[in-house]
């Protein structure tokens, strides 16, 4: 199929995006990388009618790392993390998450900002922002608001962006001295979306470790010990997919929880 006919716009600058979104309203759709988007609309699954392509908006782009914190500009190609000396240094759980995205094709395009503000359940970055505590910068008319990652992903392909606003950055605190983070993910072939996967952060005494692929978002657990991240596993909600039933889910959850926390050992 092909996709809907649909007015296209390209803004040169964050304020001529947001009054392109303001304007448009639900009938607008940011366009990024266009790996999820553009097989969308190619399967009639979205039509909007106005496509606003901020891949020209170079304040959008990069990686910056100040004193507090590592900043990721929404349009940071999931290469450029893969690739990045500074995100190996300072945030080692995304550059061990990055391979698992896709293919080299889509991490060439796709973008960090297009990944999280699809919010989907089985996806590698919404976890990772979420286990390293990140912060969120969206634009607005209004001007900026900052929404911690906890309170960002709301539920299945659901976000706190609202209409009319645009996911800018996120911003990662610069790992504590002693804090390491280790990351594992099961799916049936490399590159594939993750049946279940474990981003975890911490030290031994202090864990945050977020699963995705075992819910309708990622779900972050928080303990004083290996044990305790184990022992609320249970808790979690699983949903059957096309891929298992929510029991072996939370069965895979258990065991590759325990071969990641080991890596932190
Ligand atoms: C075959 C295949 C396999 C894949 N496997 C994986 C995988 O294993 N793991 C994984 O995480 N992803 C996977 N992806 C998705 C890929 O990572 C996409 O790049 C990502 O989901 C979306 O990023 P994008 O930049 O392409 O966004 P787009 O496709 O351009 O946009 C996606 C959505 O986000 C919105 N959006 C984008 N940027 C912004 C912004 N700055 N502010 C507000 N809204 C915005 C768009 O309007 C759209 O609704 C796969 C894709 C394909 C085609």
């Amino acid at each position: 199929m092909k996709a809907p006919r649909f007015a296209y716009a390209r803004p040169a600058s964050v304020a001529e995006a947001l009054a392109l979104l303001d304007k448009h309203r639900d009938d607008a759709r940011v366009l990024a990388g266009g790996q999820s988007l553009v097989p969308m609309l190619n399967f009639r699954v979205a039509a909007p009618k106005v496509l606003v392509d901020i891949n020209r908006i170079s304040t959008l782009s990069g990686i910056k790392i100040t004193k507090t914190h590592v900043r990721i500009g929404a349009l940071a190609r999931h290469v450029e993390l893969e690739r990045s000396p500074e995100i190996a240094r300072h945030l080692p759980l995304v550059a061990a998450a990055v391979p698992h995205i896709a293919h080299p094709a889509i991490r060439n395009r796709g973008t960090f900002g297009g990944s999280c503000a699809l919010a989907d359940p089985a996806a590698e970055l919404p976890a990772c922002a979420l286990a390293l505590g990140a912060t969120f910068v969206i634009a607005g008319k209004k001007g900026e608001r900052r929404v911690a990652a906890g309170d960002f992903f709301k539920g299945l392909y659901a976000t706190a962006l609202k209409a009319g606003e645009l996911l800018v950055a996120a911003e990662f605190p610069l790992p504590k001295s002693g804090y390491r983070s280790a990351f594992g993910e099961l799916a049936r072939r490399h590159g594939d979306y993750a049946m279940v996967g474990v981003a975890a952060h911490g030290t031994r005494k202090d864990l945050r470790v977020a699963f995705f692929g075992v819910g309708d978002r990622p779900e972050a657990v928080e303990a004083d010990s290996v044990d305790g991240i184990l022992s609320k596993i249970g808790g979690l909600e699983p949903r059957a997919d096309l891929h298992a039933s929510a029991e072996t889910k939370l069965h895979l959850a258990k065991v590759l929880a325990g071969r990641v926390l080991a890596q932190l050992q």
